[in-house]
């Protein structure tokens, strides 16, 4: 066995990489620089933590966000990888333990904010030089770039870490796809032909459902009613909706607390601490919340408000489901919040801005009125291609029958291109109708098209005028207010030269299926005991009290998911469920063995351990 998967298996516990995790950390251990653009929850930290244990020397962490790195470096001591962090948070004694670990070559990974590592008139720089350091890991490269969506000054520091550090390999690692972001990364840290790795940013074990915004309060309430046992957030614009709304569902008596700009410093770090330490289960937030959290079972993510665009709301919905366990991205859909969100983007006043605003704006309004499937919505706004339907969002869960409507849609597009592209979706409606309002002008009354599809209802026309949207035959343009326009798409389907399968109405009536609670991960389909998770998910709330870390860290939701459908009954057993290295298992197995057991006598259970399919066999100390 490679030394690679070795350490894989013994330290972390698991099974098999993800992605191109194998290769990144091979090519790291060659000494080439790297750039790795993968997903949240993709499992970049493993890229250069594994590389970090073989390494004779120290590697370097850089991260932004000082909450991560205590995280982070948690996560590496539960599994006995010596690993420390320096920033403000330290008393003068734990700072002085720091350099006394570095100076007698006790660590692996050191994580800093790169204000530390460069700043201080080069200092700790002086200090790092004495060191053996094998590998730099920038987390968040995005940082370092404009044109990225979190650019942070000093991040441009980084740029002269090459100059100190010609040898070392730098790896950089980001969630950010766009290429100009990537140009500018590899070119501001002086990456010396970086090999460039980039994963798919499908994440399949999210599920997008988008509902109605009516009868929000009914309808939030039973999903939430639905998912009692699960950790979420809800997502709303302003600090006194996420105010009232927490309230609102505190009195219903769900596990929740607000969290916003308009709170204490110290009331959103508790109400923060309580969810990621699963001692409260929803967090109602405006999007002030999110960056500095790693937690890795949260079930869904609920927008109650429109975000403002598509690379917005894949972030936030990024963070459900990092542990690859099913989660929900949920959606309520309204036209209200399109005009408020107008109003918001016309009072800054800046034209050229707006324009792109409103673009983006009216692209995310796509995605709530499309009935087509969401995920393939989402890859292809980041310019990827996807398969037509996903099977895991509502449209692709909702049965529809279509129909050849190529003739209704060339009545549409030829009343769009008759309007030159200058009027909105009712305009249009009413003019395919042949209305008399007054609205109608009077050119328009003489033109070919009009009254063109008087035999179809005007309710249909906006149907079938959105569902124009969502294949790409029309788009939403305009800058003061929302019209419609051709596309490429829309010559074939004039000239006859394409069908257009359109949905037939009154298949998706008013509620689409809420997404069904319950967990399950890909692939997996041996039922697992639901009490008995819940049982384990107690013992794993009790060790990390103990340890005073969040229970994710102790497990992930995946892991205890594993054991209460395994059933392992002794510390050889449950070293093969994902997630149980050496020291996990030495550790904290028997409490989980224990339970196991007397849950199997109580129910008159078997172990299911053969049933793991074993990917490696691996080494039982
Ligand atoms: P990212 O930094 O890309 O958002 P992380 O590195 O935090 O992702 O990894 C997400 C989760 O996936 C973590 O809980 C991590 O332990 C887990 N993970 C990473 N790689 C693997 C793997 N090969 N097998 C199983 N779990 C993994
Ligand atoms: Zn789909």
């Amino acid at each position: 066995m490679s030394p690679v998967l070795q350490l894989l298996q013994t330290k972390f516990g698991y099974d098999s990489f993800r992605h191109d995790q194998e290769t990144i950390v091979n090519t790291v251990l060659n000494q080439k620089d790297v750039v790795a653009v993968m997903p949240t929850g993709g499992g970049k930290s493993l890229c250069y933590q594994l590389p970090a244990l073989i390494f004779p020397g120290l590697t370097v962490v850089i991260s932004p966000l000082i909450a991560l790195m205590k995280d982070q470096v948690d996560a590496l001591r539960l599994m006995g990888i010596p690993a420390a962090f320096l920033n403000s948070t330290l008393s003068t004694d734990e700072r002085r333990r720091v350099f006394d670990q570095l100076r007698n070559n006790e660590l692996k990974l050191l994580y800093v904010a790169p204000e530390r590592l460069l700043g201080a008139n080069g200092e700790f720089l002086d200090f790092l030089q004495t060191l053996n350091i094998s590998l730099f890991a920038i987390d968040e490269a995005h940082c370092i770039s404009h044109w990225g969506h979190d650019f942070r000054p000093e991040y441009r520091l980084l740029s002269e870490l090459k100059n100190f550090f010609p040898t070392a390999p730098t790896i950089a690692l980001t969630a950010t796809a766009d290429d100009i972001t990537r140009r500018d990364i590899i070119e501001k840290l002086h990456l010396k032909n970086p090999e460039i790795f980039v994963a798919s940013f499908n994440r399949p074990n999210i599920h997008y459902f988008v509902e109605p915004k009516r009868n929000l309060t009914a309808r939030l309430a039973n999903y939430l009613d639905n998912h009692k046992d699960d950790s979420g957030i809800i997502y709303t614009l302003s600090r006194a909706s996420a105010e009232n709304l927490a309230n609102n569902l505190d009195l219903q008596g769900f596990s929740v607390r607000p969290y916003h700009a308009g709170l204490s410093p110290e009331t959103r770090r508790a109400n923060q601490e309580l969810f990621i330490k699963d001692e409260i289960k929803i967090i109602v937030a405006t999007i002030a919340f999110g960056m500095g959290i790693n937690k890795s079972n949260v079930r869904f993510v609920i927008h109650v408000d429109l975000p403002k665009n598509i690379e917005s709301y894949y972030q936030e919905t990024g963070r459900a489901g990092r542990d690859g366990l099913k989660s929900d991205a949920l959606l309520f859909y309204g036209a209200g919040d399109v005009m408020k969100l107008k109003k918001f983007i016309q009072i800054e006043n800046n034209p050229e801005q707006n324009t792109v605003l409103l673009k983006k704006l009216n692209q995310m309004m796509a995605y709530g009125e499309s009935r087509e499937c969401r995920r393939k919505l989402l890859l292809n706004y980041f310019g990827e291609t996807a398969p037509n339907a996903c099977a895991s969002c509502d449209s692709c869960l909702t049965e529809v029958e279509r129909f050849d409507g190529t003739l209704i849609a060339q009545k549409a597009l030829s009343a769009v291109a008759r309007l030159e592209g200058q009027y909105g979706l009712h305009y249009v409606a009413d003019f395919l109708r042949g209305s008399k309002s007054e609205k109608m002008k009077e050119e328009h009354r003489a033109l070919k098209t009009y009254g063109a599809g008087a035999d179809i209802p005007k309710e249909l026309w906006l149907r079938y005028l959105k569902d124009l949207v969502g294949l790409g035959c029309l788009r939403v343009g305009g800058v003061e207010y929302p019209v419609l326009k051709l596309t490429e798409k829309s010559v074939p389907v004039l000239q006859g030269k394409e069908t257009v399968m359109l949905i037939k109405t009154a298949v998706r009536a008013s509620s689409a299926p809420l997404p069904e609670g319950g967990h399950r991960g890909e692939g997996e389909h041996i039922p697992h005991e639901p009490e008995l998770f819940t049982n384990l998910k107690l013992i794993r709330t009790n060790l990390a009290r103990a340890e005073n870390v969040p229970p994710y860290l102790i497990f992930s939701d995946a892991t205890i998911l594993e054991l209460a459908t395994y059933l392992p009954m002794t510390l050889t057993d449950i070293r093969k469920i994902s997630g149980f290295g050496d020291l996990k298992t030495s550790k904290y197995g028997q409490p989980f063995v224990s339970a196991i057991i007397t849950y199997c006598n109580n129910h008159n259970l078997q172990t299911k351990i053969s049933l793991k399919i074993p990917k490696r066999e691996r080494k039982v100390k």
